[in-house]
């Protein structure tokens, strides 16, 4: 079996720790399933623009390019607040997207019976469950359409999607509900907007190809509303990039952590960027409390893109049973106390 690069971009604030403790995980799935992994540290965001001036340094560009799956804690920070727009921590990310052609962000919204006391919605609300993958459209629509001022002060923005940038989100939302219960809800307005209807038509016409998966249609204020009501209903909520960020949020928030949520972005390259969907989280870092759950799960959605779904599924339950045992990083309640490295142990154990 051959080894994979593993590009690990560590970052800033508690981005060392948490990696630290998913590359921990890794390696202990290295040894119970005979895989190699080479890891290579590269930097980004605040820590390039100490080291190098920039946020995203060529070499890392060219590994992140080159390997097999790339690892990513998080970027920023008020030390860098007073940077220039143009050389803040946060290009490094945007960069790396473009650089890669990361056009979908998948966020998996799963809640864990034993931390449903953390999430907003009443108990019998979430009794049914809810397991959401939200597949947003991430380098097109509204953030990357023609915008402007007109000469007596308006400001637009556009939203444009090609038929070529639907289908290729489409599909990724289709094969991810073929894993999965099967079902694709498409969120647009095609009630009002001529891009939805294009969105819409184009993603009957992918659904074709998937006769075992069942298609639904949603307008966004619905979807937006029908999240909090019943999240059960949904599987893969296949949203443009707008919708995608919002509904996304509000799909994280209903799981009530945010230390606990992966999210991945996949494109053009082979390997995709798997990182937390939290921040550098500047006020805990360095304590040893951060939760490295959500970093260890963007490591498992990195596994499943290199077709080690066993190994994936191991992570997964491993975390599992790591919170069944009951314990807890300080953000996630009562429990047995632990910090971020021994949770990050923990996990490995149960690998
Ligand atoms: P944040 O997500 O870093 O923190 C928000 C709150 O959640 C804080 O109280 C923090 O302590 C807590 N928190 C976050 N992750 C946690 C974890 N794993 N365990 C326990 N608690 C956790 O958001 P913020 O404070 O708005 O941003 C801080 C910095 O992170 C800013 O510079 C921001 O630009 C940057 N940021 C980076 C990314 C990224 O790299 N992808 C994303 C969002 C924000």
């Amino acid at each position: 079996m051959s080894k994979k690069n593993i590009v690990v971009l560590a970052g800033d604030g508690i981005g060392p720790e948490i990696t630290d403790a998913a590359v921990g995980v890794l390696r202990a799935v290295g040894k119970k399933f005979g895989r190699e992994f080479a890891f290579d540290y590269k930097d980004m965001g605040g820590c390039a623009i100490d080291k190098f001036g920039v946020p995203l340094p060529e070499a890392t560009v060219a590994a992140c390019k080159a390997a097999d799956g790339v690892l990513l804690g998080a970027v920023g920070g008020p030390k860098w607040d007073s940077q220039p727009a143009e050389n803040r921590p946060e290009k490094g990310l945007l960069g790396i997207r473009a650089a890669m052609g990361l056009y979908a962000n998948l966020r998996p919204a799963v809640i864990y019976p034993e931390l449903a006391s953390a999430s907003p919605l009443k108990s019998e609300v979430l009794s049914r469950g809810v397991d959401v993958m939200v597949v947003r459209e991430l380098i097109g629509g509204i953030y990357f359409g023609p915008r402007g001022t007109t000469a007596d002060g308006a400001a637009y923005d556009t939203e444009i999607y090609s038929e070529s940038e639907v289908r290729r989100i489409a599909e990724v939302a289709f094969d991810l509900a073929m894993t999965r219960r099967k079902k694709v809800t498409s969120v647009d307005k095609a009630n009002v907007l001529l891009s939805s209807r294009l969105w819409r038509k184009v993603v009957v016409e992918v659904a074709e190809k998937y006769p075992a998966v069942e298609l639904n249609h949603m307008y966004v204020d619905n979807a937006a509303m029908q999240l909090v009501k019943d999240p059960s209903q949904f599987d893969v909520l296949l949203c443009p990039n707008m919708f995608g960020d919002i509904l996304s949020d509000e799909a994280s928030q209903i799981t009530g952590s945010i230390g606990m949520l992966p999210s991945s972005s996949l494109g053009t390259c082979k390997a995709g960027l798997f990182e937390p969907i939290h921040g550098s989280a500047p006020d805990i870092a360095g304590r040893d409390i951060a939760n490295p759950i959500a970093t260890v799960l963007a490591a498992a959605m990195m596994l499943d893109n290199m077709d080690m779904h066993a190994e994936a599924r191991a992570v997964e339950n491993a975390v599992g049973s790591v919170i069944a045992s009951g314990y807890r990083t300080p953000d996630m309640g009562e429990g047995k106390r632990v910090g971020c490295r021994k949770m990050g142990e923990l996990i490995a154990e149960n690998i």
